[in-house]
């Protein structure tokens, strides 16, 4: 028996070190990954100002793994009927398969916007943003951030703090097409991170819709904006063709599930769950349960259909960084400051130890 698992960011990790402690010992768990090392995403924009992080930001996956096999490969496919997914390695089969792929940059087919703009999903992207504000730093001049969703604004506020050191005045200028920062969030976190983005000097403008880019230009609805760097946080979309849609099982067909940021969970009680950190996590405990359930029925081979968990989306609140502030939202009541800061600190190393990444825990708590 061979289980599969496509991805080893939030959702692919957290499954498979629960599946390595409750799948039987003879059932093969391989994790399909094209990188060596799982990338606690949540946490790359700090590396913008502190290149160091990146070390602790990519643990190797023979240290967040025990029993599973990393398979370094790029998954190009999946064919479901012939149960195999097609990598850059070859053909590899499996008896249940997850996706767990997250998700790559929607750039919509804005005219130029691939092009011209850097994406803020890996490590590399978030070098060539340093290298680019240090120009940026050096000529006095503007870079502009597209999309004011966590990743614009926690992009934009490193981006501000690091124009607050020079004496040449650049501009970080953070475009939104909502009326809103953070769309979809409550409207005092929103507040709170309008107010924390203004504090820090980042020029928000919010109702205005990217059309395209050249070069030099971003082109709006109702007119046009230079800049000397583009960056783009304007959405997400699925790897292959979309994020793909799910019931609360989390199971595509009777063989494959589906979590986190690949796909566009609707819950027990009927809401689309947010693509988030939090959401994969707690997508991967539920998806442990079914995919165990799931084994135990085909290596029996009789009795019934099993019964699968059904995962229902739970906030455990949020807590964002803009710059050297801190805004978080636990239940209705949100906090700034130190308190706000010391809770995204230990989210994100509370996170590290959930992973095994212990002294990377560590040593992000102390930094
Ligand atoms: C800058 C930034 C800030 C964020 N801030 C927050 C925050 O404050 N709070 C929060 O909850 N969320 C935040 N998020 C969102 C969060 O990081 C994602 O929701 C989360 O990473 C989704 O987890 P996942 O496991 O679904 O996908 P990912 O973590 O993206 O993992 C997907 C994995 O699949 C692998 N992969 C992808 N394609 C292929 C392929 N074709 N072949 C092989 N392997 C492949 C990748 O290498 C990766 O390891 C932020 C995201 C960004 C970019």
């Amino acid at each position: 028996m061979h289980v599969l698992v496509l991805g080893g960011g939030y959702a692919g990790v957290t499954l498979v070190r629960t599946l390595e402690a409750t799948l039987p010992p003879d059932v093969t768990l391989t994790l399909v990954d094209e990188r060596e090392t799982h990338l606690v995403q949540h946490l790359i924009h700090r590396a913008i100002r502190e290149p160091d992080l990146d070390e602790q930001l990519a643990i190797p996956f023979d240290r967040v793994c025990s029993r599973t096999d990393h398979h370094q490969a790029r998954v190009t496919g999946i064919d479901r009927d012939a149960q195999t997914v097609e990598a850059s390695t070859g053909t590899l089969s499996y008896d249940v398969c997850v996706i767990s792929l997250g998700a790559r940059t929607a750039f919509y087919g804005l005219d130029g916007v691939a092009a011209h703009a850097t994406p803020v999903k890996r490590l590399d992207h978030v070098a060539q943003i340093r290298q680019g504000f240090q120009q940026v730093r050096e000529m006095g001049g503007r870079a502009v951030v597209g999309g004011a969703g966590l990743s614009g604004v926690q992009t934009a506020g490193e981006l501000a703090e690091l124009a607050a050191e020079a004496d040449t005045e650049p501009e970080v200028v953070l475009l939104e097409q909502a009326d809103t920062v953070a769309p979809g969030f409550d409207r005092s976190f929103r507040e709170a991170l309008r107010e924390t983005l203004d504090d820090r000097g980042v020029d928000v403008r919010t109702g205005q819709s990217v059309e395209r880019a050249t070069a030099d230009e971003v082109v709006l609805s109702d007119g046009s904006l230079a800049y000397d760097q583009f960056i783009w946080t304007g959405g997400i979309t699925g790897q292959f063709d979309g994020r793909r849609a799910v019931r609360a099982t989390l199971r595509v067909d009777d063989r494959t599930f589906a979590l986190g940021d690949a796909a566009r969970v609707v819950d027990a009680d009927g809401d689309v769950a947010p693509a988030a950190a939090q959401t994969a996590v707690g997508q991967a405990e539920t998806a442990a349960t079914n995919v165990k359930r799931l084994v135990e029925y085909l290596r029996d081979g009789d009795g019934f259909e099993p019964r699968l968990d059904r995962y229902r989306y739970s906030s455990k609140g949020w807590a964002v960084s803009v710059g050297d502030g801190t805004v978080a939202q636990v239940g209705s009541t949100v906090v700034r400051g130190a308190p706000a800061h010391l809770l995204k600190t230990t989210i994100g190393s509370g996170y590290l130890g959930s992973v095994g990444a212990i002294s990377e825990a560590v040593q992000y708590a102390l930094e």
